[in-house]
């Protein structure tokens, strides 16, 4: 059987726009074998998408993308296969939702003096009671016509320097990991190639992370180039990172982020999954490589 892994995708639990149950059965018919659900910040996706993959040909791992702030700048930490019954990771994403609460409002306050009244309401509405991020807004401003896309309300609201952009006061590297640890999970450096960090801070960074536990690296993701998936194979076998393979997925209407669609891993690396007892070890490629 071929293992076509996609270990990092979001569903209505934060900012996709699928159900997991949708979720999990756009996976399975395109053709994925093993999902992880990673919503930012929160679990509470997973027992949904547990129970929709009870019913499909597809091992789910709970996942979670964690939000970090290292060094001024946001980072994301996935953590894959935790226990999602684990008080400490429960009480670190808990401290993670309420800043987020936060941040909405204040995001709302310095929409509305920029002209968009009633836009944390708004964001509200879509996000439909769960987790408000910063998506949310996205897709309200677009609704209202203040940009073309997405894309485009990002650029000119919601980034350092534009005026609904609010700095993030997130999980310390450190503790992110460690949460992960403690729910017996790995963690996974989140495509590492958004951040335009150089090479040295690049290190520093995976430095302080296996420092703290961290496991692994998203090589393959819907959001690297297909060079970049190379400069991060090569930072995995270099830095004996166990590599991992996600596509970010957020939502169907952008059909540049699909399922099913992820690529190998690039020769010489060791995937993250090659000794989970879910996936069958046969003659795939992907695991060869880490023979
Ligand atoms: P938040 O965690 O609420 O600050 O939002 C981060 C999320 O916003 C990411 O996971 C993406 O889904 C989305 N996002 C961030 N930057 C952009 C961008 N430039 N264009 C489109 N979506 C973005
Ligand atoms: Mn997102
Ligand atoms: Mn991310
Ligand atoms: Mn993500």
């Amino acid at each position: 059987m071929r293992i076509s892994p996609d270990l990092h995708t979001h569903s209505t639990a934060s900012d996709g726009t699928l159900t997991p149950t949708q979720l999990v059965r756009r996976a399975a018919d395109a053709g994925v074998t093993v999902l992880a659900l990673t919503d930012h910040d929160t679990l509470a996706g997973i027992d949904e998408a547990r129970r929709a993959a009870a019913e499909c040909a597809l091992h789910l791992v709970a996942g979670v993308e964690i939000s970090v702030t290292w060094h001024s700048q946001t980072v994301h930490i996935l953590g894959l296969d935790v226990a999602t019954e684990d008080p400490t990771l429960n009480a670190g994403l808990n401290n993670l939702r309420d800043f987020r609460r936060w941040r909405a409002e204040e995001i709302g306050r310095r929409l509305d003096k920029v002209g968009y009244a009633g836009a944390f309401e708004g964001a509200k509405a879509l996000s439909n009671g769960r987790l408000i991020g910063r998506m949310h807004f996205a897709r309200f401003l677009t609704a209202r016509g203040a940009a073309e896309n997405v894309r485009g309300v990002f650029k000119r609201f919601l980034v350092k320097g534009k005026p609904g952009h609010v700095s993030g006061q997130w999980a310390e590297l450190a503790d992110a990991v460690s949460w992960i640890g403690a729910a017996g999970g790995q963690a996974v450096i989140a495509h590492p190639a958004r951040y335009g960090l150089t090479r040295s801070k690049m290190l520093r960074l995976i430095g302080e992370f296996k420092e703290a536990g961290g496991t692994g690296i998203e090589v393959v993701s819907g959001s690297h180039s297909r060079d970049e998936y190379f400069v991060f194979a090569r930072h995995a076998r270099e830095q004996n990172l166990l590599a991992s393979a996600g596509s970010d997925f957020h939502d169907p209407a952008y059909p540049w982020i699909e399922l099913g669609r992820l690529p190998a891993l690039p020769e010489g690396c060791t995937p993250i999954w090659h000794d989970w007892a879910c996936v069958p070890h046969t003659e795939d490629p992907q695991n060869r490589a880490a023979a």
